[in-house]
């Protein structure tokens, strides 16, 4: 996860200062064709720069979230914390048995055309990670009931507005908010299955650190000896041989 943090200061609903216990995370979608957090953000060289002077960190917007979700300068995606997560914030509207806002951190992803899998795949992907770590932080469990909620669920509850987000763009690439909360649990587990890369780096990590340990006592004595005839240089003890190191070994021994 690419996690910024620029809070809109200048927000009535950052001023307004007040705080809740986070009991969930709900999750919206912007419902506008503008991928880039600038839209929303005043932003810098990294997230990208609002031109346009219509981003929410200024009185009168009406409304705030706690992060958003969407495209930095360089077109990658990332997350942009807006508010403190523990501060109430202004995103579920009410419904008829209350608002979410007072119990619930809300983030926004940003849209696109609603039709490119690959920013759908990447803006889905910050979220399972924003919400995991989020849950980490206030011991949510993301499978209980009413915990992770969009905005449409949130409706059903009767705690927010009557909005169908994300409920009208998670299902057009395979995923709904069933599949996006048993997501959020697994990444809470340890994350997706390792790719051969990923074991790769944490094999060479374990290598180099392994060749940084001391010789056990019982060797120190047999392993001066193989530097004195110059079967080894005496590094790297505790490293595993390869069979041209063994090689060389041998045939050093056989010369000495
Ligand atoms: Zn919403």
């Amino acid at each position: 996860m690419r996690l910024r943090q620029r809070y809109l200061t200048r927000n009535d609903c950052y001023r307004a200062g007040r705080h809740i216990q986070v009991q969930g995370v709900m999750v919206h979608s912007t419902g506008a064709n503008n991928p880039r957090v600038a839209r929303y953000v005043p932003g810098d060289d990294e997230i990208g720069r609002n031109t346009g002077g219509n981003h929410w960190d200024r009185p009168g917007v009406g409304k705030c979230v706690h992060a958003f979700i969407g495209r930095f300068a360089d077109g990658g995606v990332g997350v942009v914390q807006t508010l403190p997560w523990d501060r109430r914030g202004w995103h579920a509207g009410k419904g008829a048995r209350g608002t979410a806002n007072n119990t619930h951190i809300g983030f926004e992803i940003c849209e696109d055309g609603l039709d490119d899998p690959v920013y759908f795949q990447a803006a889905y992907r910050e979220a399972v990670e924003l919400t995991a770590m989020l849950c980490r932080e206030f011991g949510l469990d993301p499978l209980a009931d009413g915990v992770i909620i969009c905005h449409a669920e949130g409706h059903k509850r009767g705690l927010a507005s009557n909005h169908g987000d994300v409920l009208h763009w998670f299902p057009k690439f395979g995923k709904d908010m069933d599949a996006f909360r048993a997501d959020v649990a697994r990444e809470l587990e340890g994350g997706e299955d390792m790719t051969q890369e990923q074991f790769d780096a944490m094999m060479d990590n374990y290598l180099a650190r392994r060749g940084r340990l001391p010789a056990d006592p019982w060797a120190e004595a047999p392993l001066r000896a193989a530097i004195q005839g110059r079967i080894t240089d005496g590094t790297r003890p505790l490293s595993f041989a390869t069979r041209q190191e063994v090689a060389l070994m041998v045939h050093a021994a056989t010369k000495a």
